[in-house]
């Protein structure tokens, strides 16, 4: 007789899950609480699916068990990913910071893929079917909210964080893992835009800069990144926030100060914006400040940064003191804002937290505390940097799982 496994969420891990699971002659169900399976995949990378990345290194990967997470990704990494979904068709393709995206750069693809694959091989897939609670009595007994009851072998729970609930994966995955006597840690949203203490986020609301952004918690220097950042009229945006994000949001809810120093130019330290601010006021003594720094910021910051520093816009370069230039070459490469908070789950794209890893084994994704109960993607203390880190971590966590489960009794 077949093993019957059941799949509580159809989403990247549960999509994989299912494909393994099927593939080794299980008979797989997905409950599905959405109308479709896969609804924030197709949200993601832009709606271009980043589905992992070049560089699938553990500093790239966040959570309270870093072997656990190493161990699961050298069982399935990253180019166990790439030949998967080669050979479901979609060829892979590499852009800006070793991101992976399919060729046809369209979410939609790998969607397709993942759902030709899971009928061809007769995969159960049940939708507007939410689970509201699971109980081990022998055979697992899966409670739906319509009122029906089903019976399994074996359980995977895939039912996603709490990022993007509309989704689908609005955070009710914990208390059921709770209920099975599994704990979580509290989840925070990661990857997500931060909002900023400033009078000037009216003036520079749509600015986008090539910069640094370096992340302080109570004064101490955290992380830095780099890339395009964008001003916005709640606070900041772009890679190199969300990059900082994790931290930030964790620092935030504990009560501690964040603070942001962001360098509006590349590449300069402030020393060096010091020496090149007094050769360029050589060559331009009767302009005015405010069209003395045209060409070397974005214009729309011009007066923001005027005003920030209190000087007058008006000033003739060669009376601008050397003090006043060291003033505007701090503010260029060190504009300094407290962190009041974060965009929420609404924004955020994956969720720092979840259930406690030391619980399930890494080698099988296994509950220790539940026989034949798997657990697979966000739900799971494990979540990633911006980059196909996320999705890598579904898909790994997803394999094992459906591989595992799958196993004769
Ligand atoms: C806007 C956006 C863009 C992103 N872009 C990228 C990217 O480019 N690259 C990357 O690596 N990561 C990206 N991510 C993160 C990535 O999409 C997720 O980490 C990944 O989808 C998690 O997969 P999962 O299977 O754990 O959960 P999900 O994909 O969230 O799937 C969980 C599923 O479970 C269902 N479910 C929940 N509860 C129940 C229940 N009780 N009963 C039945 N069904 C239930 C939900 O409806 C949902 O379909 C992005 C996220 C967002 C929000």
């Amino acid at each position: 007789m077949k093993n019957k496994i059941i799949i509580v969420g159809g989403g990247a891990s549960g999509l994989m899950a299912a494909i393994v699971a099927a593939r080794n002659g299980a008979e797989v169900t997905i409950l599905e609480k959405n109308d479709r399976v896969g609804k924030k995949l197709l949200a993601t990378g832009n709606g271009r699916c980043n589905y992992t990345n070049e560089d699938v290194r553990l500093v790239h990967f966040h959570g309270s068990d870093k072997a656990f997470i190493e161990k699961a990704l050298s069982i399935f990494g990253r180019d166990s990913v790439i030949d998967f979904f080669e050979h479901l068709g979609i060829a892979p393709a590499s852009e800006d910071n070793g991101k992976i995206y399919p060729l046809s750069f369209q979410a939609s693809s790998v969607l397709d893929v993942l759902r030709y694959e899971s009928d061809r091989l007769g995969v159960e897939v049940r939708v507007n079917c939410s689970v509201s609670k699971i109980a081990r009595d022998g055979k697992f007994k899966i409670y739906l909210k319509s009122g029906e009851n089903l019976t399994a072998d074996r359980v995977i729970l895939a039912t996603g964080g709490m990022a993007m609930p509309v989704s689908g994966s609005d955070g009710n995955g914990y208390p059921i893992a709770k209920s099975l006597g599994h704990k979580a840690i509290p989840a925070t949203p990661s990857l997500v835009q931060l909002k900023l203490k400033s009078d000037k986020l009216k003036q520079i609301n749509g600015t986008k800069v090539v910069g640094k952004a370096s992340l302080f918690i109570d004064g101490e220097l955290i992380k830095e990144d780099y890339g395009d950042i964008l001003f916005t009229d709640y606070g900041i945006s772009g890679p190199p926030i969300l990059q900082l994000s994790r931290e930030a949001v964790i620092a935030l809810e504990g009560s501690r100060r964040v603070r942001l120093d962001v360098s509006i130019i590349l590449n300069k330290s402030e020393e060096e914006l010091l020496g090149y601010l007094e050769k360029r006021r050589g060559w331009m003594p009767e302009k005015r400040l405010e069209e003395f720094l045209i060409g070397m910021i974005n214009k729309r910051l011009i007066i923001p940064v005027i005003k920030e520093l209190k000087l007058d816009k008006d000033k003739l370069t060669k009376d601008i003191s050397v003090d006043e230039l060291r003033r505007i070459a701090h503010l260029l490469t060190c504009w300094s804002f407290d962190v009041i908070g974060h965009n929420g789950w609404g924004q955020a794209q994956t969720t720092a937290g979840g259930v406690l890893t030391k619980d399930i084994d890494p080698a099988t994704m296994e509950s220790k505390l539940v026989k034949g109960l798997y657990f697979a993607g966000e739900l799971l203390d494990v979540d990633g940097d911006c980059g196909g880190y996320n999705l890598q971590w579904a898909w790994t966590s997803g394999y094992i799982a459906g591989n595992s489960a799958s196993v004769k009794f």
